[in-house]
């Protein structure tokens, strides 16, 4: 029998929540994953905003890190938000120095890099690959991406006093926003990530 894709929301500290009802109003069946069985059984998976050193520290303790290591690698779409982008970048800056990452996507990602100049702020941010009108972005203690390698789709900066900072991106099955559109009403951004679950689902063997 064929299913309606699942993305799941890794719940173990964040914006779970939210997360879950922004894939509902786009369509998607979506369920809170707390452990290894949980991640088997799902199409895609959302890592929300929230704390990433408690993300990963919670995710090491319950026996969640390498799962979600190899889930990436076999090609699952997973999406992150704030500090489920810290969580899919190679490189965490101003991490913890005993922070431990899942990765994902070459980029160098700067933890609370924003946060330096302002805490939290809003901003419409142009975002092509969503049509015209501008996403409302929400950064809380948000990280940027300060550079990425060869394969790494840029889909949306933002400009800062030293030159535009990368706030989306894309590598393959993988997306990353530093933002929270889980918070605003505009679920364009899980949309497009609906869209890449169901391009990739897996066919039952
Ligand atoms: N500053 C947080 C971190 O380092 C991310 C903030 C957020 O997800 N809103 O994980």
């Amino acid at each position: 029998m064929v299913t309606d894709p699942t993305i799941g929301v890794l719940a173990l500290q964040g914006d779970v929540r939210e997360h879950l009802a922004a894939l509902a109003a786009v369509g998607m069946r979506a369920v809170p994953v707390k452990d290894a069985a949980a991640l088997a059984g799902v199409d895609g998976l959302v890592l929300p905003g929230g704390e990433s050193t408690t993300i990963s520290m919670l995710a090491v303790r319950w026996g969640l890190m390498e799962p979600l290591r190899a889930a990436v690698r076999a090609g699952l779409p997973v999406y992150g938000s704030c500090a489920g982008m810290i969580l899919l970048a190679d490189t965490i800056l101003d991490g913890r120095p005993d922070q431990q990452g899942i990765g994902g996507i070459d980029m160098v990602v700067r933890r609370n890099a924003f946060g330096r100049q302002v805490d939290s702020f809003e901003a419409d941010v142009a975002f092509p690959s969503l049509g015209d009108d501008p996403v409302r972005a929400v950064f809380i203690r948000a990280p940027w991406v300060e550079s990425v390698g060869p394969g790494v789709e840029v889909l949306a900066t933002v400009p800062g006093a030293h030159g535009d900072r990368i706030v989306a991106v894309r590598s393959g099955p993988l997306l990353a926003t530093s933002f929270h559109p889980e918070l605003t009403g505009d679920h364009r951004v899980h949309a497009l990530f609906a869209g890449i679950v169901r391009a990739g689902r897996r066919t039952p063997a």
